[in-house]
């Protein structure tokens, strides 16, 4: 199974699941079949938005756009479409390239910020990697280490978790007042780290609720 199908089927099985924002999940679905389909045009993509996006959405993609107008536009959902477009298209040259391991908060291949943290079995425990917001590049990095101040103290990076996503905790730091969500894959070898950060916007609430402010936001903006 390739990494499309592989992010289709569980945001599927997600939406299934945890109905909490199957909306959500099943628009994301649409996108992941857009972007795993070359050629990934904006007229398609257009077309897909008037078809099947929440109608807001619709709105922004009604007029004719060009990729000019999406990267002067204001509009955040332009922001949205453009982000789409880039994503697969970052990805694609990401996984043909030779990447250098990295130790530092941003990307090696494309420079962005992680959307997420990922822990992987490894031995007895877990490594932890940064997935990277657009190439979905992931990197090692380091346990106890805030990705945006750099804070080291254990007792200044609290964890979070809630009861409907027991393998999705929220990695905080109370010196810069910045989070980002892990996904651990040793307690759920099925989730799929870029989707599973989408699903569970509950603990993103949660967070903007005790005052945190997200490293950085997903492909819907959340
Ligand atoms: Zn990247
Ligand atoms: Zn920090």
């Amino acid at each position: 199974m390739n990494r499309w199908q592989r992010r289709i089927e569980r945001a599927q099985e997600l939406a299934r699941e945890s109905p909490v924002y199957p909306e959500l999940l099943n628009f994301y679905t649409e996108i992941a079949r857009f972007q795993a389909a070359p050629p990934q045009n904006l007229d398609r993509l257009l077309e897909l938005i008037r078809r099947s996006a929440p109608d807001p959405m619709k709105e922004s993609a009604r007029a004719p756009l060009t990729w000019d107008d999406l990267l002067r536009s204001a509009d955040p959902m332009h922001a949205f479409f453009a982000r789409v477009l880039l994503q697969a298209q970052t990805e694609e040259r990401a996984r043909a390239a030779q990447i250098p391991p990295g130790v530092q908060p941003q990307c090696p291949f494309c420079g962005e910020k992680p959307v997420a943290a990922v822990l992987r079995p490894e031995g007895d425990g877990a490594k932890r990697y940064l997935l990277c917001s657009l190439c979905f590049t992931e990197w090692e990095f380091r346990r106890l280490l805030c990705p945006h101040c750099g804070e080291e103290n254990k007792d200044k990076l609290p964890v979070y978790t809630a009861e409907e996503f027991p393998h999705v905790r929220v990695e905080a730091c109370d010196t810069c007042r910045v989070y980002l969500k892990s996904v651990d894959l040793t307690k759920n070898g099925l989730a799929v780290p870029e989707v599973d950060e989408l699903a569970s916007i509950a603990l993103d609430l949660w967070a903007a609720e005790h005052g945190y402010k997200k490293l950085q936001t997903n492909l819907f903006g959340l």
